[in-house]
């Protein structure tokens, strides 16, 4: 007989999804399946550890943040996988995580069963979150370089989320979604933005915004300048 041993986060882990996640809204079945599955406490640096399932963005190395469940909730939703799937019968649609950090984001994507990209522009937490992601048997490969340019080599891209603000739409991101894949990203200054979601269809691109949140600055050419 195999032994389990009992996950001493499986309470708080359910518990975020159903007070914070389920409680403001979110509804699609593979996002919280894949939220009640992800070991967040994984993804945390270890004085952070009592707070992995906290309401709340908590400071990982390199001065940035793994973002609080709810929008990590949120923006994996307004991706629509599901509907892409729907779409696609039989084809694994390839995901872009720009601004990878932890790798919890990409943990959350990868469970849901996406083949996800990752970039991210510190080296050492793009190793970092390969490493995390590969002990848990999700292999994420995460290149390093600027994000804001996208990562051209794997485009088209059914989905691409981006974890950090920018002050424009980045044209490249536009320009790597597949015909009818969604684009996620944080629009406004350095300290307020929204929430923006972009649908490529044809030649023809939309957008609306959903709602106002806080990301640290995506860094980059079309993003903002270093050190300001
Ligand atoms: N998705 C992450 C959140 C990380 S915060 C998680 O789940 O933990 C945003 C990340 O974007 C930071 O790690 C930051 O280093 C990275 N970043 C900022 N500008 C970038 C750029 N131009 N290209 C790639 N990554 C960038």
């Amino acid at each position: 007989m195999r032994q389990t041993t009992p996950d001493p986060w499986a309470e708080a882990r359910s518990r975020m999804v159903a007070e914070h996640l389920v409680a403001r809204g979110i509804r699609q079945r593979e996002v919280l399946d894949a939220m009640g599955r992800v070991p967040r406490e994984r993804f945390v640096e270890p004085q952070m550890l009592e707070r992995a399932y906290d309401d709340a963005a908590l400071g990982i190395a390199d001065g940035q943040t793994i973002s609080q469940p709810y929008i990590v909730a949120r923006m994996t939703e307004e991706l629509d996988l599901p509907g892409w799937r729907a779409r696609h019968v039989g084809r694994v649609p390839r995901v872009l995580d720009v601004g990878t950090g932890s790798g919890y984001q990409a943990a959350v994507l990868a469970t849901m069963g996406a083949q996800v990209i990752g970039v991210e522009r510190h080296a050492s937490l793009a190793s970092g979150a390969e490493e995390r992601l590969r002990a848990l048997r999700l292999p994420v490969r995460v290149g390093v370089g600027d994000g804001s340019e996208g990562w051209p080599d794997e485009a088209p891209y059914a989905a691409i989320l981006v974890a950090a603000a920018a002050p424009d739409v980045p044209k490249p991101l536009i320009d790597q979604l597949a015909d009818g894949g969604r684009l996620v990203v944080p629009v406004g200054t350095r300290t307020h933005q929204e929430l923006r979601i972009v649908r490529r269809m044809g030649d023809r691109v939309e957008w609306r915004a959903v709602e106002p949140c806080v990301f640290v600055p995506l860094v980059g050419r079309y993003g903002f300048q270093p050190g300001r």
